[in-house]
C-alpha cells in the first residue's frame, strides 16, 4: 500500500494542482504541538500560486460538470475506500499535527472523512428538481440545477481533514471543480489526502489544494474573480473579513462560524447521563469544537450536586500526549491559541470568576520532552457575570464555566443572551419543556438530552454571529448549484 508521509522526517509539504504536486519556494513552520518543536514546512502561497490553482480548477469545469453523476459517485466512493484503507496512518498524522488524541482521530476525524465522500456519492445523485403546473394560464414551470463552477474552499484548523472533506465531497459530487485552502497550522492531512486522488481518478485540475495563510492565499482565493463561490468554516472575525473581500464581486456564501454554545440543566434531568455528556461537550478535543459547550446554566436546587459532581470527573478527565491510547484530552493547537485560552481564565479572576479545578489549580504530568507543549488542564469557572469576558467571547478550548438559574424562562434568556448562536444542550425529563425551550433558543442546532448526535442529512450551521447558511445534505447540494427556474407555455 501507498505509503502516505514518512512521519519520521521532516516534512515538507507541497501544493497540489492540476493533478501534479507543486514545490512552492515560501514555506511557513509548522508545529508539533506535544513538544512546541517545528517538524513540517508547509508551502507560504500567494497570488501566483492560487493563480494557477484556478486556471487548472478552470480548465477542468467544462468535462467535469458534464460527466455522468453517478459516474462521479463512483469516484467518491473510491476515494472513501482509499481513505479508509489509509485510516491508521491519517489518524497517527492528525494526532500529531492538531495535537488531538489519536484514539479522538481514529474514531472521528478519519472516519468521518471518509463516510463525508460515501455519504455525498449516495445522496446527490437522488435530488430531482420541482415542477409546478399552471393550467389556466396553460404554463408549466420547472427548475433545473447547475453547478456554480470553481469553488473556494476555506477550512479551520480544529477537525483538519473532517471539515475539508465535508466541503469537498458536496462540492464535486454537484460537478463543481475546487480550490481549496486548509489551515495553515494543519495541512498535513490534506496534503496525504492529495497522494490518493490520482488512484480514486479525481481527474487534473478538479480537486485543487493550495496551503499557506489567510491573508495570503485565504485572501488570493476569496478575491479571485473566477471563485464565484466560497464556502468558509472558522472565525466570525475572519468571516468578517472575508465577506468584505468578496463583497465586491457578489459571491455566494457559506459561513459556518464560532459558538459561545450553552447547557440547560433542569433539576428533572437525568444526572447520570448529563454529566458525562457534559463534560465531553466541555473538553472533548481540547474543547476545540465549534459546538463545545461553554457555559453550564443549572437550575438551582441542583446547582451544588452538579457542580460537585461534574467538577470531580473534571479533576480524572486525563490530559496526556496525543499518541498515549488512554488519554481523553491532548495539546491545544498553538503557543499563542494556549495564552489566548490561559488568559481567559486570568481575565475570568479578575471579574471575580472564581477557578475550581484545572489553569492554576491542578498540575499537569508530562514527559520531560513535552514540556513545552502546548497543554492545560481542562477549567472549571464559576461566580461569573453574564456579561463578564468569560460568558461572551469564544474560547475554543477548555474552560467552561457554570452558573445558577431560577426559571425556565430566566435560562432561555440569558443563554440567548450572547451575539453567537450555534449551538445549545438542553437537559430536562419533562417533554412539553424540552420543546419549548429548545424552540425558543436562538441558534441552528439544539440536542435534548444528548449532545453531538448527528444525522448528514439534517441541515447544520448557526444563527447570529455564527454563520450564514445551512451545511447538510440538501443544504449543500442548493449551495453547490445555481437554480434556474424555466417557464414553458403550451
Ligand atoms: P480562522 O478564522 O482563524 O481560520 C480559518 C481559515 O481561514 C484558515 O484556513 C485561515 O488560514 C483562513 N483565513 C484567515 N484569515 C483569512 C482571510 N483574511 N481571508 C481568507 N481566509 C482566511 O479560524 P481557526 O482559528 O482556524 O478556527 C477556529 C474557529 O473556527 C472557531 O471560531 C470555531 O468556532 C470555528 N469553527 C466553526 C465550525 C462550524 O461548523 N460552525 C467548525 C469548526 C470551527
Amino acid at each position: 500500500m501507498l505509503k502516505l508521509a514518512d512521519q519520521r522526517t521532516h516534512l515538507v509539504l507541497e501544493n497540489y494542482i492540476g493533478g501534479k504536486f507543486v514545490p512552492c519556494s515560501r514555506h511557513l513552520d509548522s508545529y508539533d504541538p506535544s513538544c512546541g518543536e517545528v517538524y513540517c514546512k508547509v508551502p507560504d502561497s500567494d497570488k501566483e500560486e492560487v493563480e494557477a490553482a484556478v486556471k487548472a480548477a478552470k480548465a477542468a469545469f467544462p468535462l467535469w460538470s458534464s460527466k455522468n453523476p453517478q459516474e462521479r459517485a463512483q469516484i467518491l466512493n473510491k476515494m472513501a475506500d482509499l481513505i479508509e484503507s489509509h485510516m491508521e496512518e491519517l489518524a497517527q498524522a492528525e494526532a500529531k499535527d492538531q495535537g488531538k488524541v489519536v484514539t479522538f482521530a481514529k474514531s472521528a476525524d478519519i472516519p468521518l472523512s471518509a463516510s463525508n465522500f460515501r455519504f455525498f456519492a449516495s445522496c446527490l445523485p437522488h435530488y430531482t428538481t420541482e415542477c409546478s403546473q399552471m393550467d389556466h394560464m396553460s404554463c408549466m414551470h420547472y427548475t433545473v440545477r447547475t453547478p456554480v463552477g470553481v469553488a473556494g474552499l476555506i477550512t479551520p484548523w480544529n477537525f483538519p481533514l473532517a471539515l475539508l472533506t465535508w466541503k469537498i465531497a458536496p462540492a464535486i459530487a454537484s460537478g463543481n471543480t475546487v480550490v481549496a485552502k486548509p489551515s495553515e497550522m494543519t495541512s498535513v492531512t490534506a496534503w496525504m489526502m492529495c497522494k490518493l486522488m490520482e488512484e480514486a481518478g479525481i481527474p487534473p485540475g478538479v480537486v485543487n489544494i493550495v496551503f499557506g495563510t489567510g491573508p495570503k492565499a485565504g485572501e488570493a482565493l476569496v478575491s479571485h474573480p473566477d471563485v464565484p463561490l466560497i464556502s468558509f468554516t472558522g472565525s466570525t472575525v475572519t468571516a468578517q473579513r472575508i465577506t468584505e473581500k468578496s463583497a465586491p464581486h457578489f459571491k455566494k456564501l457559506s459561513l459556518e462560524l464560532g459558538g459561545k454554545n450553552p447547557a440547560i440543566i433542569f433539576d428533572d434531568a437525568n444526572l447520570e447521563e448529563c454529566i458525562p455528556t457534559t463534560l465531553r461537550s466541555s473538553f472533548l478535543n481540547q474543547g476545540e469544537v465549534c459546538v463545545s459547550t461553554s457555559r453550564v446554566f443549572v437550575q438551582k436546587s441542583i446547582y451544588n450536586e452538579f457542580l460537585q459532581k461534574f467538577v470531580d470527573g473534571v479533576r480524572k478527565w486525563k490530559v496526556g500526549l496525543p499518541s498515549d491510547p488512554t488519554a481523553q484530552m491532548g495539546a491545544l493547537i498553538s503557543k499563542e491559541h494556549l495564552e489566548k485560552v490561559k488568559g481567559y481564565v486570568k481575565i475570568a479572576q479578575a471579574e471575580g470568576g472564581k477557578v475550581l479545578c484545572g489553569e492554576g489549580v491542578g498540575a499537569l504530568d508530562l514527559p520531560e520532552r513535552n514540556q513545552n507543549g502546548y497543554f492545560m488542564l481542562p477549567t472549571v469557572i464559576t461566580e461569573v457575570k453574564d456579561d463578564s469576558c468569560c460568558m461572551q467571547e469564544e474560547i475554543f478550548g477548555p474552560v467552561t464555566c457554570v452558573v445558577p438559574f431560577d426559571t425556565e424562562e430566566e435560562a432561555i434568556q440569558r443563554a440567548n443572551n450572547v451575539k453567537y448562536g450555534l449551538c445549545a444542550s438542553v437537559w430536562s425529563s419533562n417533554v412539553s419543556r424540552v420543546h419549548h425551550v429548545a424552540k425558543s433558543l436562538q441558534c441552528g442546532l439544539v440536542w435534548t438530552n444528548c449532545w453531538l448526535i448527528r444525522d448528514l442529512n439534517m441541515p447544520f450551521g448557526g444563527m447570529k454571529a455564527s454563520g450564514i447558511g445551512r451545511e447538510g445534505a440538501k443544504e449543500s447540494y442548493e449551495f453547490f448549484t445555481e437554480v434556474k427556474t424555466i417557464t414553458v407555455k403550451h
